[in-house]
């Protein structure tokens, strides 16, 4: 219909848009009928895990403003209550979904250009080679736990230490040869 067209503008002020997403191969496709919030970029070891990349950046959006529109991701739970999932075809990490929250890894939208990153999280665990230029708050933990960002630009962090990041990675490790272990012995 015309109308849809007409008044672009409107429509996204209202957050009532239609906002389109989809894994690398498109089995997976979503949609999304309200707005994007809370989006950042995550330093945790368990996104860097799961996307096999330095960080990831993510968005929130209401349960209720997502659906699949074509074919369904694989459910991996990761910790108790948090389910992280990806496209069983092409492996592509779609969301992370907690009881309260859903997550969804922002570069699966269509129009990538949509996203505007507000903050850096779990900036203790970032990696030490990664350089930013940005001045985006930078948080300890998450967006919501009460506490004040501990620099304004990643730049201005305190050098996180290597030892740090080994000594989480090797905690991983060893969780993952126990299950590894646990497996192969069913
Ligand atoms: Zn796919
Ligand atoms: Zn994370």
């Amino acid at each position: 219909m015309s109308s849809e067209h007409s008044k672009p503008e409107a429509l996204d002020m209202e957050g009532t848009q239609t906002t389109k997403g989809r894994c690398m191969c498109g089995n997976v496709r979503y949609e999304l009928t309200g707005p994007m919030f809370d989006v950042v970029h995550c330093h945790c070891e368990s996104c860097r895990r799961q996307s096999s990349s330095a960080f990831v950046t993510f968005f929130n959006i209401d349960k209720a403003h997502f659906r699949y529109t074509r074919g369904r991701p694989i459910s991996y739970e990761s910790s108790d209550g948090v389910e992280r999932t990806h496209c069983g075809r092409c492996g592509s990490p779609i969301s992370y979904e907690n009881p309260r929250e859903l997550s969804i890894f922002a570069c699966t939208l269509e129009d990538l250009t949509l996203v505007k990153p507000q903050a850096h999280i779990m900036v203790g665990e970032m990696l030490p080679w990664l350089v930013f230029g940005d001045d985006l708050p930078c948080f300890e933990q998450g967006l919501h736990h009460g506490k004040l960002p501990v620099v304004h630009g990643p730049s201005n962090l305190l050098p996180v230490s290597v030892e740090n990041i080994r000594a989480n990675s090797a905690r991983t490790n060893a969780a993952r040869d126990h299950f590894a272990t646990e497996s192969a012995t069913d």
